[in-house]
């Protein structure tokens, strides 16, 4: 149902396809960009638009990296990092956690989302069959499976683990203790550090 003018109409549909915005927020969020000066409106469109240019997805992990396609992000191009260690997360705001713990010295593969039947999101839509080579490729030993400790994230857990037990000398889970229902993102550096070291093996 379009009340607005066409241009006001088609920026609230546009900021409310935004993870999170609700069609009242997108509402609010465009009646204030709409009092903006012509020179705050420009910048934010075009720190999207050179976000957009500028930064790609990282050809190994899937991490944000700066660059054209095929560039490698800042950890992967890290040699000091442990490339026998693999943390599998769901998006790369879930590095960001991670880091902060400063607990953590190996690699990361983001999987792009989690298992969820009822978005029909199953592993053919995740950046499964990219974290299987790279078993091979990079002498992977371990494999830790950091998924959000939610209903798709322990989904993700349990199919990952099942296929990835008899491929990895070792696969383990981050401990529970988090909480539950949340998002990594939200844990303090403190709890995540925590439930990194007290991993535990993942049985089937
Ligand atoms: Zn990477």
């Amino acid at each position: 149902m379009a009340v607005y003018a066409g241009p006001v109409q088609d920026l609230i549909d546009e900021l409310g396809r935004l993870p999170g915005i609700g069609p009242k927020s997108a509402q609010r969020i465009a009646f204030h960009l709409l009092k903006l000066s012509r020179d705050d409106a420009a910048r934010l469109a075009r720190s999207i638009v050179d976000a957009k240019d500028r930064v790609t997805f990282c050809r190994q992990c899937f991490n944000i990296a700066e660059g054209s396609v095929g560039a490698l992000c800042a950890i992967c191009s890290d040699d000091r990092r442990d490339r026998s260690v693999v943390c599998v997360v769901e998006e790369p705001r879930d590095i960001v956690a991670v880091e902060r713990t400063g607990e953590y010295r190996g690699r990361y593969h983001v999987l792009q989302g989690a298992i969820s039947p009822i978005e029909g999101v199953g592993p053919d839509q995740l950046r499964v069959k990219e974290l299987l080579a790279r078993l091979d490729d990079e002498g992977v030993e371990e494999v830790i499976l950091c998924t959000n400790p939610n209903i798709e994230g322990e989904a993700t857990a349990l199919y990952l683990g099942r296929l990835l037990k008899p491929l990895v000398a070792r696969v383990s889970r981050i401990a529970s203790g988090l909480p539950v229902g949340g998002d990594l993102e939200y844990a303090d550096e403190l709890t995540l550090g925590r439930a990194l070291e007290g991993r535990r093996d993942v049985d089937t």
